[in-house]
């Protein structure tokens, strides 16, 4: 691996993996998203990610999770279902810290781990990830991933360079069999074979509290509709690409040097980076 920043995962890289719709599609062939996020407390975290996995573009939307979280999903988005059913991939965990969340939801979590259907694990149910054979996307920042490492016995990563950020990543990818999303102003995306990229496509007008969200959504449509054969570090690394290029589009509205955005901001510019 050497010194290197990881090759970047690019705009024609993110383009291959992302599929178009055609004329034989329907909206459970476009790929659909089950999403088991957000609680009582952090109810706005379910309303982000959705957000986010419908303006990817993808076919249907499942959201199940506490009763407040999902009033206001279907407040602001009626077109997601909120009924069980068929999905093509899951999306769970943010705002759902161990604390906000109830024993049933900590069960149902575990449940869709166990499941065989890929998931993108955030935030609260990084807590409830062990290795597994089925596809699986981790999605923590530096501080998660410390956490994390220290529950897989695994010591602090030896520095902070980009080279030292993306040897730690894969070494929890291979311990997890998951791609890892090692998330920061540049984002590592490493998987359980060795494979990693960077993407350093966004803007720091991104830290800001709920952008991890948004992203997750993102990651979790890509990875219900990618073209076949798609990898899920392949697909994650789509996401990320996405995220962040809306995130830019989004604040380079506001002049040259950018400007501050909201997460729901650069949720909603996610159409104009997919149509990119
Ligand atoms: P989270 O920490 O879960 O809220 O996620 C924050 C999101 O914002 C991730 O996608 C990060 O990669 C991104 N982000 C945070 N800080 C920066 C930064 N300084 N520059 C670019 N992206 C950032
Ligand atoms: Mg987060």
């Amino acid at each position: 691996l050497g010194q290197d920043r990881p090759a970047p995962w690019t705009r024609a890289d993110a383009a291959r993996v992302l599929r178009r719709p055609t004329d034989e599609d329907d909206k459970y062939s476009r790929g659909v998203l089950g999403v088991r996020t957000g609680s009582e407390r952090y109810p706005g975290a379910a309303v982000l990610g959705v957000e986010a996995a419908w303006r990817t573009g993808i076919g249907m939307v499942r959201y199940l999770g506490p009763d407040r979280p999902t009033a206001l999903v279907l407040q602001r988005r009626p077109e997601t279902v909120a009924a069980a059913g068929r999905v093509q991939a899951w999306l769970i965990g943010s705002g759902t810290d161990a604390g906000d969340r109830s024993d049933a939801e900590t069960e149902a979590l575990a449940e869709i781990l166990a499941g065989a259907e890929p998931v993108v694990v955030d935030a609260g149910a990084l807590d409830l990830v062990g290795p597994s054979r089925a596809p699986r996307v981790i999605t923590p920042h530096d501080r998660e991933h410390a956490r994390l490492r220290a529950r897989l016995g695994f010591g602090p990563e030896k520095g902070r360079t980009d080279a030292e950020r993306a040897a730690s990543a894969l070494q929890t990818a291979a311990a997890l069999g998951a791609a890892v999303v090692l998330k920061g102003a540049v984002t590592i995306v490493a998987a359980p074979d060795g494979w990693v990229r960077s993407v350093q496509v966004g803007t720091p007008w991104l830290a800001t509290a709920g952008t991890g969200d948004v992203l997750a959504g993102a990651i979790g449509a890509v990875i219900a509709g990618a073209e076949p054969g798609t990898t899920p570090a392949a697909a994650a690394a789509t996401g990320v690409w996405l995220h962040g290029r809306a995130a830019s589009l989004a604040a380079g509205r506001l002049g040259p040097a950018g400007g501050p955005i909201t997460a729901l901001d650069v949720a909603e510019a996610l159409p104009y980076a997919v149509a990119e």
